[in-house]
């Protein structure tokens, strides 16, 4: 639908020219250009996106699933057609066990809800790990405390990966549902989930892959690993807000009962009756975000032109690059695995004497966002005996420059606390205070 060009699959990604699709990058901010490293959180929207979404409201928007006239048939048309986009980027079967939600949260609490209330009965139980988002935690602890459940979590090992050494003692014939993260939002570690699912499965436990920070980064094949629900959110990946998706196997699809009800969910309705519709159907209650799936499709028509491979590939190269310039800079600390292979392009630091939130101010001033605080982690944060932490995250329109920028950013930062010797770098010799 949009009238913009796919990026070209070039074998190096051509970063200059993928900037040019995302026109928030081109801003100045604070009067400097702008450094954005924070898509670990949400990323910037190409103009294919906006263009898409743009173009629908403007010429032939009508609600989904309702009308027999020409609009209607034609969103419900670009409506599924997303959802087989989805489908197909992840290796889903087929379209029909792809549930459009608002985003992994809601995924999330439809599972712990749906899944949850239904099959899991007191003493039944649950194995997390102790770096989830609250989003895969607050769920779980929710109906553990409502149902009498028994949460145990997967340990870290020092170097920020779990300990799978615990696998066999800690999932057990108790064990009904397993759910973690593929990739960590504040570590950035990568988890094989193969030999957790695979351990998960020889006692008949269900298993959720929390792949928010991974659908969007790297190859998923949702077959291939062999989970049984996953989830994502559509703006991480390039796409809109509110938009998210809940993968889930057939059969357990079909057997869950529905979490929100309403219009579209019901095939037959009387007083005091109701013929559930089948999945996807069953839970998606009401007029559907449909025109921010269509938005997610043309996300990933954008990602799957360059190549996830390819963006797994720039994305690692940066992070490498990023753990070697802050690695060398004194007073940072790193956390997570030093192995670029085992993590994704998320940088989480400290640096001495300075507050990671006051960093993140005085980085704003240079031009440079970063996010600060403890990430929808906390027990993760309690973990690693922090009150808070900064993290950069890169994305596909990101480059060595950035991580440069980020560098001397701190630097800066640094000297004007008066923590190094190191001289100010000229482009930021007018800001970097910290208040
Ligand atoms: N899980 C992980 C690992 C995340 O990084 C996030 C977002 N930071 C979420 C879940 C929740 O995503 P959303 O807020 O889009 O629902």
């Amino acid at each position: 639908m949009s009238s913009f060009a796919l990026p070209a699959p070039e074998a190096v990604i051509d970063v200059a020219r993928i900037r040019r699709d995302f026109p928030a990058l081109a801003q100045l901010v604070h009067g400097r250009p702008l450094v954005f490293l924070d898509s670990a959180a949400s990323s910037q929207k190409p103009v294919q996106v906006l263009e898409t979404m743009d173009s629908l409201y403007r010429t032939s928007y009508a609600n989904v699933h309702r009308g027999a006239y020409a609009f209607s048939r034609h969103s419900t048309d670009l409506y599924d057609a997303a959802r087989a986009k989805v489908a197909a980027f992840i290796h889903a079967p087929t379209p029909e066990q792809i549930v459009f939600t608002r985003n992994a949260t809601e995924a999330l609490n439809l599972l712990a809800y749906s899944y949850g209330r239904t099959f899991l009965q007191p003493g039944d139980e649950i194995v997390l790990t102790e770096l989830e988002h609250h989003a895969n935690d607050l769920p779980w602890q929710l109906l553990a405390r409502e149902r009498g459940l028994v949460l145990k979590r997967i340990p870290l090992t020092p170097d920020g990966t779990l300990d799978l050494r615990t696998l066999d003692t800690l999932i057990t014939p108790r064990t009904r549902l397993v759910s973690f993260a593929h990739v960590s939002n504040v570590l950035g570690t990568i988890t094989d989930p193969r030999p957790i699912i695979a351990r998960a499965h020889a006692v008949g436990a269900v298993v959720v892959l929390d792949a928010c920070q991974s659908v969007p980064h790297l190859p998923v094949d949702v077959q291939a690993l062999g989970a049984d629900f996953l989830v994502f959110s559509g703006h991480k990946m390039l796409g809109p807000t509110g938009i998210g998706a809940l993968y889930g196997r057939a059969d357990l699809l079909a057997a869950m009962p529905p979490f929100l009800t309403g219009g579209d969910v019901a095939r037959e309705v009387d007083f005091d009756a109701v013929e559930w519709e089948a999945a996807p159907l069953k839970f998606e209650a009401g007029t559907p975000a449909f025109v921010e799936a269509i938005g997610l499709g043309a996300a990933i028509d954008y990602l799957e032109a360059i190549g996830m491979e390819r963006v797994r590939a720039h994305e690692r190269e940066l992070v490498t690059y990023a753990l070697e310039l802050l690695g060398e800079l004194p007073g940072v600390q790193l956390f997570g695995p030093r192995d670029p292979e085992l993590r994704s392009g998320v940088v989480t630091f400290t640096v001495e004497g300075i507050a990671p939130q006051d960093l993140a101010l005085a980085l704003d001033q240079c031009g440079v966002a970063i996010r600060s605080g403890r990430h929808c982690a906390h027990p993760l944060h309690r973990r690693l005996g922090l009150t808070a932490s900064a993290r950069a995250s890169f994305a596909i329109y990101n480059d060595a420059a950035d991580v440069e920028a980020l560098h001397d950013g701190i630097v800066a930062i640094q000297r004007r606390a008066g923590t190094t010797r190191a001289a100010v770098p000229s482009r930021y010799a007018d800001c970097g205070g910290v208040a």
